[in-house]
């Protein structure tokens, strides 16, 4: 597959507008007007008190949160429920519609398969990336790529990666591509179309010199935990933008999950999770330094829900006790924090669904939200 470096005149003129900003370290840096990139970091089950909790650890002015400009809020809700799943939550970033709890890029009324912004972008040029610390057939990874009835069917999922020549993915679940119940190796047919695919959190041995598509499996199925030695999220990211880079010159749009606040907020593991924070805070760094240097890259960060009814109590003087009152979902709204060329386009109270046109609108291409 060759890379995407065709249409150069139109954006010889988007490139050209540049203003001056102000970095995420308070620095004066030259931006675009409008962005060419975008990273789009969703913490699965992050909502306000998971922030507040990584701001205290990390400690005041230390976290990665302090340094966004543009904060806003949206409303999680699914079609027909208060409180969504990461499959409707997903979905509604993926194709700016509201759908049913399992569903993965279908929407109402007949529950058919939406476009998504990840395979549209890839089809109109951009080059495209997800870079997770699931499987690659978990809830949120799959709505950006996959059209299926119910999330848990992990291998229809996998066949859908083969329908979007995806440029690259970090995450686990080699086994839903080579080990499966109906013994088709998917593997072969990534091959048969000029990817690169490597197992582990090496990334020297991949065509970082965007001459290739490539998957990364970290995880025959799920990647272990952050407090259990997976550390490749920020690498992850950094490799994967210059490489992105490389991949189109229209520019690229790159999905990343923290998947495991979510697992750490369901088994109410306050340990657990904070690893993960920590560990979310050091991927997003990496992007928010990637997008400084880069000058027209939007990063948006958000959680697709709340989960675990998290508390922050009082214990003693300067200490809180991360306090659970749920094991599922809640409806709390979830922060969205952003940074880059047209970042203020996220500040506000919003459904889920008006991110993705929001982030259509930083690119130029205005869709119309149907109510
Ligand atoms: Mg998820
Ligand atoms: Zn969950």
């Amino acid at each position: 597959m060759l890379p995407k470096i065709l249409l150069p005149v139109l954006l010889l003129f988007l490139a050209c507008h540049s203003t001056t900003g102000v970095s995420a370290g308070g620095a004066a840096v030259s931006m675009a007007e409008r962005p060419k990139n975008i990273i789009l970091l969703i913490g699965d089950g992050m909502a306000t008190a998971q922030v507040s909790a990584g701001v205290y650890w990390k400690g005041a002015g230390k976290s990665v949160w302090d340094r966004f400009p543009v904060v806003g809020f949206h409303k999680s809700h699914s079609y027909d429920e208060r409180v969504t799943d990461s499959a409707a939550g997903a979905t509604a970033f993926a194709c700016g519609q509201k759908t049913k709890n399992n569903g993965i890029g279908i929407v109402p009324p007949d529950y058919g398969p939406c476009l998504t912004i990840l395979e549209e972008l890839d089809a109109r040029g951009w080059a495209t990336g997800m870079v997770v610390s699931s499987s690659a057939t978990h809830a949120t990874p799959a709505s950006f790529i996959a059209h299926v009835d119910i999330r848990a069917f992990t291998e229809a999922i996998a066949d859908d990666f083969l329908k979007t020549p995806i440029d690259c993915f970090v995450g686990g679940g080699k086994g839903y591509f080579d080990d499966r119940p109906d013994h088709k190796n998917l593997l072969d047919s990534l091959d048969a179309r000029g990817y690169v695919v490597r197992t582990g959190y090496g990334f020297n041995r991949l065509p970082l010199d965007g001459s290739a598509p490539f998957m990364l499996f970290t995880a025959d199925r799920e990647p272990p935990a952050a407090s259990n030695g997976r550390n490749y999220m920020p690498t992850a990211v950094e490799k994967v933008c210059s490489y992105l880079e490389k991949r189109s010159r229209r520019g690229f749009f790159l999905m990343v999950e923290g998947s495991q606040i979510d697992w750490a907020l369901h088994s109410n593991d306050p340990n657990w999770l904070k690893a993960e924070m920590m560990d979310f805070d050091a991927t997003v760094q990496a992007a928010l330094r990637f997008a400084e240097s880069n000058g027209e890259t939007l990063v948006i960060v958000t959680g697709d829900h709340e989960c675990g009814g998290l508390g922050l109590n009082d214990a003693s003087r300067w200490q809180f006790e991360p306090t659970f009152t749920a094991r599922l979902h809640s409806a709390t709204m979830v922060p969205v924090f952003a940074f880059g060329p047209k970042a203020a386009l996220f500040s506000g109270i919003y459904e889920n669904t008006a991110i993705y046109y929001k982030m259509w609108s930083a690119l130029g291409t205005d869709k119309v939200e149907s109510k």
